[in-house]
């Protein structure tokens, strides 16, 4: 390679692990990270976690400190926009009209909120969490919010909630399903969820639909549903997935469709170009669609997808096949999902009360494990998934039936 090196855009969960990776595998040309948000690169999960509870800093959101990228000769441009890519000239455009030219150019541009497509939705009060300005708003407005809305039953809008509710606040979810977490997780783990915030008192309005967010004084005052009720609120944060961060690939004439489409060893169809993260499609043996691809909002695909394409960057070139697998802190409970399920997977059930896993299966095939507050079962999970190793419906309910001999085995 030539010496314009590695070039990264979006200096995220992904970008910073491709850059990381490629130091460690010993890649000696130039790399560079461009993100658009100020400072170091940051972990996102305790944005909704520990970060809004107040129980950790922003320090303690670095992946590393600013010595790190000194140390390892990753230039970090922070706060710069990447506009274009001229994929004639191997040069990526930069907000402020500089360009820097790239022998592989690396997309992480992760996702950014789906917005709330009904009128109010621009009101005061009305708020989102992607990142740390919006965690820090967050954090000041729970300070004086009295009644909360929560528009989304998934992830990020339950972890809010349960925040939310321990602080003594009035919260109320809206969801559209109906039930929690629908598109990721069985009836039996959405129960027990829904059953654990209602414990702790948030309230829940399912298969519901909003009209419209009201307001007084260009101020979030009330949520109106289709079915004529009305929810006061004073904050609202609107919890309802992402949308891939492509255009920049797609202005390229790169390939995109619910994220920008990649090969298994994450390359877009120009082979100086890769996709990684939250933004990338790609072919997956674990892949749900009519087409066998899929695009994955986790930690763990981030770094996985970082560390593989590092690896190929560096000559040791390896198709992407890791199994996914996330986890969410909700209140006093730890939700861990290894694999990945379709909503119509019957789930198995191993364990009772508030620590039990429910085993997905598709035919008799294993596709999923939820494991609710067992850690253990979900490492061995991960395992067996990962491994490939057969397991029944009757072994997986059977208590006396021994996992981990057989995820070992
Ligand atoms: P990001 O981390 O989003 O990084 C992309 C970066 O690129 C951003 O900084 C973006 O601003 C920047 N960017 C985009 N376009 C440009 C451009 N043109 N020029 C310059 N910069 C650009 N996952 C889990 O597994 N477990 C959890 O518990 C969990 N909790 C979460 C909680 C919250 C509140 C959020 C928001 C996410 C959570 N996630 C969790 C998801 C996880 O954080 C993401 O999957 C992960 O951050 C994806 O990494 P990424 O690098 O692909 O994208």
């Amino acid at each position: 390679m030539s010496a314009a090196g590695v070039v990264v855009v979006g200096a995220g969960q992904a970008g910073f692990q491709v850059a990381a990776s490629l130091r460690e595998a010993g890649f000696s040309d130039p790399v560079t990270l461009v993100g658009d948000e100020p400072g170091l690169p940051y972990q996102r999960p305790p944005l909704s976690k520990a970060y809004l509870a107040g129980r950790t800093d922003a320090e303690g959101l670095d992946l590393r400190p600013a010595a790190f990228f000194a140390e390892h000769r990753i230039a970090l441009r922070a706060g710069v926009w990447a506009a274009a890519i001229d994929r004639a000239a191997r040069t990526l455009r930069l907000g402020d009209g500089d360009g820097l030219a790239y022998d592989h150019l690396v997309l992480a541009t992760g996702a950014r909120n789906r917005p709330l497509p009904v009128p109010g939705a621009d009101l005061r009060g009305v708020r989102q969490l992607r990142g740390l300005t919006d965690a820090d708003a967050l954090r000041a407005a729970l300070g004086d919010a009295r009644r909360i809305v929560v528009v989304g039953a998934g992830f990020i809008g339950l972890e809010f909630a349960a925040v939310a509710a321990a602080r003594g606040l009035d919260v109320t979810v809206i969801e559209a399903a109906g039930r929690p977490m629908a598109r990721a997780v069985s009836a039996e783990t959405g129960a027990f969820f829904r059953g654990a915030h209602e414990g702790i008192g948030v309230r829940f309005a399912f298969d519901a639909a909003i009209l419209a967010i009201e307001g007084e004084a260009g101020r979030v005052a009330a949520v109106r549903l289709s079915d004529g009720r009305s929810v006061p609120a004073d904050l609202v944060v609107v919890g309802i997935g992402v949308l891939p961060n492509q255009e920049i690939a797609a202005e390229a004439g790169l390939a995109v469709a619910d994220g920008i489409r990649v090969d298994a060893f994450l390359t877009t169809i120009d082979p100086a170009i890769s996709a990684i993260g939250d933004c990338a499609r790609y072919p997956s043996p674990f892949g749900l669609g009519h087409d066998g691809t899929i695009r994955i909002e986790s930690v763990q695909n981030a770094i996985d997808q970082g560390r593989c394409l590092a690896a190929r960057l560096g000559g040791r070139p390896a198709a992407y096949a890791a199994l996914p697998w996330f986890w969410s802190d909700q209140g006093r409970h730890k939700l861990q999902i290894a694999g990945l399920a379709a909503p119509s997977d019957a789930g198995v059930l191993r364990g009772s009360g508030d620590a039990f896993s429910v085993f997905r299966f598709r035919g008799d095939r294993l596709t999923a494990v939820e494991s609710v507050n067992r850690g253990g079962d979900h490492m061995i999970a991960r395992r067996l998934l990962g491994a490939g190793r057969a397991l029944t419906a009757a072994e997986a309910a059977d208590p006396r039936f021994d996992l981990k001999a057989l995820a070992m085995g």
